[in-house]
């Protein structure tokens, strides 16, 4: 398909999914993004090379063909995704489709507030609930400040907030603190994936200085 995605995962973030080290609900919102960005899988597939080089010179043959079948697992094997150039997106990527046989814990959609709608799934972990926004042709979201780290994939339509419009297959993230409040586009009902870490209350006075601990860490 068309790379459309304005909003990717940083080098770090990719490096980390390419050695499978990256915990598993960012992992799946990686993937997502996957399912639409071009430019992202060929980083992911130099990544790859560059790790299997690595550890081809480093390490006995067969560990290098565990760590790539290992890699491979943790793609959607874009390379074999039906929307591949112009076949525009019938369907959920697979790891958002598989969750969603398999995991939801409520097949409905459920009222968060007047203009969004909230499905959970069961993802066999704590440390971030991962879950599906779609909010309504034009609806505005109330303002609300990050308690915890917050990834987000845009599946299907548009939404804005003070700073940009983001359209499918843009791979958001959210840090402790931020403040935004996300509309729908007017042309449509938007539906994402996010992964929100568990609230986290900063009660120390020099509680910025952890922050980069955060990042590595967000539990
Ligand atoms: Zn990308």
């Amino acid at each position: 398909m068309n790379n459309t995605s304005q909003f990717h995962p940083d080098e770090t973030m990719l490096l980390e999914f390419s050695a499978g080290t990256l915990a598993t609900a960012p992992s799946i919102c990686v993937s997502a993004h996957l399912h639409f960005c071009s430019k992202c899988r060929n980083q992911l597939l130099r990544l790859d090379q560059v790790g299997a080089q690595l550890m081809s010179e480093a390490k006995p043959l067969e560990l290098e063909d565990d760590a790539f079948d290992a890699v491979m697992a943790n793609l959607d094997n874009p390379e074999q995704a039906p929307a591949k150039s112009d076949v525009k997106v019938s369907r959920f990527p697979f790891s958002v489709d598989k969750l969603m046989k398999n995991n939801l814990v409520s097949q409905t959609w459920k009222r968060l507030s007047g203009s969004v709608d909230v499905a959970r799934f069961e993802t066999g972990q704590d440390e971030f609930e991962v879950a599906l926004h779609k909010i309504c042709a034009g609806g505005k979201t109330p303002k609300h400040d990050h308690q915890g780290l917050e990834y987000t994939v845009v599946l299907k339509g548009s939404f804005s907030d003070e700073n940009a419009v983001y359209r499918e297959g843009d791979f958001l993230i959210r840090e402790p603190g931020d403040v935004h409040q996300p509309m729908g586009a007017q042309n449509g009902e938007c539906i994402c994936l996010s992964a929100l870490s568990a609230p986290i209350k900063l009660t120390n006075p020099l509680g910025f200085l952890m922050k980069p601990w955060l990042r590595i860490n967000p539990m």
